[in-house]
């Protein structure tokens, strides 16, 4: 059990203002893991107010001296890092062999990259007679969600300290021990008070009070579009900077040339890592129809491949989902599908009958999915995917494109050439290319209603700086 009574406020644990808790659940067990305050509004201004009095100071120290802290913070992650895994692996769900590289790996990796970056980066360049310097936008909210709890603060917190800017973070309420863990490390590695900040609670009270006061110079928000909404709502009366990493119903195109086996094997574990819980998963698989039966098969045995279980202590492919309510909504979208007429090739809604507790769901394949169907136009963020049918390369872009979402996407052909044709055609932040993996320094972001704005690698930082330019006098002579 791990019982947090305190919120890590310029540079010291407090005692909250607001005195309720909220329990973590153990998404496998169903219980109580651990307790964290419920912060509330007057949390949330002491913690905006650390962060401005920090400001100064911090924003004028040399770059190198900031990264010279986040390199202290990485190797304060990595002495951690079991304890970091096993409690994001409860929290989240995700078995333990991929939490520890994916969950923990990744804000590691991040955390040192941005402190390179600090030193590397060019804060000042001369254009004509301007010379122009990148200065850090000021006081940052960021707020996360649960499904990469540290990943996704270690992209907004790690690049917003190397900017120069000082931070509150509002986990998500779902997972938000491993930001208890981060916030001593953060205090560990000496970061002056009041750089970072943890306010916990939830969304509509401790995260709404951030985003409205008048001394945040930015929220960076990662969750839900109807939260994203939102917070760019309240955020707007005060006309802050805004960027926002929403959901995704990513579609993969599967050409005719394509190696068929590895193309649907890619796009299974796409669609099924973290049980699903990925803003950026292949949730849609588009196949030529003259491949459908084959395709369907393939994608139906390597499903059944998925086993599910413990993600502590069963080696299972796949792990419980993160809370009851969103066990709940992905059964439904479930029975969604089979009521709109979707072919159920493998799963179905009912939870696994060995598993009686924890937030089980089936690995579920349908096929024959309407491309305007609930399943195949909203994020289920669960281990589903729908398999739709294309006549040629336009419809099958036509469809691709044709949700409300632009995260992501894969394409799949004979060649590199042609799944690159294809790709430059796609409304979506990032496309994978024949099985090209992950990169944590690419840019990452949406179109359309999947946000605004990129994290990671420097456009990451980027996103927390200003431009101010200087002009100078030149000399007649000249
Ligand atoms: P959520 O939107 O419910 O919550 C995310 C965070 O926002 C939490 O910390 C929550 O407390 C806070 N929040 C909620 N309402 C708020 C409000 N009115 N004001 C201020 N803060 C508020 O999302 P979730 O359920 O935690 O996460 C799942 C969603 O996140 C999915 O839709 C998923 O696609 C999306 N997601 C996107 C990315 C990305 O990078 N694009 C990454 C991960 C998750």
């Amino acid at each position: 059990m791990q019982n947090r009574d305190k919120l890590y406020i310029n540079g010291k644990w407090i005692t909250p203002s607001g005195r309720n808790t909220i329990d973590v659940i153990n998404s496998a067990t169903e219980e109580v893991m651990g307790r964290i305050p419920e912060g509330d509004d007057r949390d949330a201004n002491a913690a905006v107010a650390a962060a401005r009095a920090a400001f100064d100071s911090w924003s004028t120290t040399a770059p190198a001296e900031r990264g010279a802290y986040l390199q202290k913070i990485k190797d304060g992650l990595k002495a951690r890092s079991d304890e970091l895994a096993q409690t994001i692996a409860g929290e989240v769900g995700m078995p333990i062999k991929l939490a520890g590289p994916i969950q923990v790996g990744s804000p590691i990796a991040n955390f040192g990259y941005y402190a390179k970056l600090a030193t590397t980066f060019e804060w000042e360049q001369t254009a004509g007679n301007s010379r122009i310097l990148r200065e850090p936008v000021g006081v940052v909210v960021c707020i996360t969600p649960w499904n990469y709890p540290l990943h996704q603060i270690a992209a907004k917190v790690a690049a917003a300290m190397a900017a120069g800017c000082t931070v509150v973070l509002k986990p998500s309420e779902v997972a938000p021990l491993n930001a208890f863990i981060l916030a001593e490390v953060i205090d560990a590695a000496g970061v002056p008070a009041g750089v970072f900040n943890l306010v916990s609670g939830t969304g509509p009270v401790a995260g709404e009070a951030l985003v409205r006061h008048a001394d945040v110079d930015m929220v960076s928000f990662t969750g839900s579009t109807r939260a994203g909404k939102r917070i760019s709502e309240v955020a707007a009366a005060t006309v802050k900077r805004v960027a926002l990493e929403l959901g995704g119903k990513s579609a993969a195109i599967i050409l005719d040339d394509a190696d068929l086996a590895a193309a649907v094997k890619g796009t299974v574990n796409a669609c099924f890592l973290n049980s699903g819980q990925t803003c950026s998963a292949h949730t849609r698989m588009l196949v030529p129809e003259s491949r459908y039966e084959e395709a369907a098969k393939i994608a139906a045995d390597i499903a059944r491949t998925f086993t599910v279980g413990d993600p502590i202590s069963s080696g299972a492919k796949l792990g419980p989902l993160a809370s009851g309510a969103q066990r709940e909504r992905v059964r439904s979208y479930i029975s969604r599908g089979i009521e709109e007429g979707a072919e159920l090739l493998c799963g179905g809604p009912d939870a696994p009958a060995d598993l009686p507790r924890g937030y089980y769901v089936q690995p579920t394949v349908f096929g024959r999915v309407k491309p305007d169907s609930t399943i195949a136009q909203e994020e289920i963020f669960g281990p589903v995917l729908s398999i739709i049918t294309y006549r040629d390369e336009d419809e099958a872009v036509r469809i691709a494109n044709g949700t409300l979402y632009g995260l992501a996407g894969a394409v799949w052909a004979g060649s590199d050439e042609r799944a690159q044709q294809i790709a430059r055609r796609l409304r979506t932040g990032q496309v994978d290319i024949n099985g090209g993996a992950f990169n944590l320094f690419a840019p990452f972001g949406g179109y359309k209603q999947s946000g605004r704005g990129r994290e990671m690698g420097p456009w990451g930082m980027e996103e927390f700086l200003e431009y101010k330019s200087l002009q100078f006098k030149v000399p007649k002579s000249q």
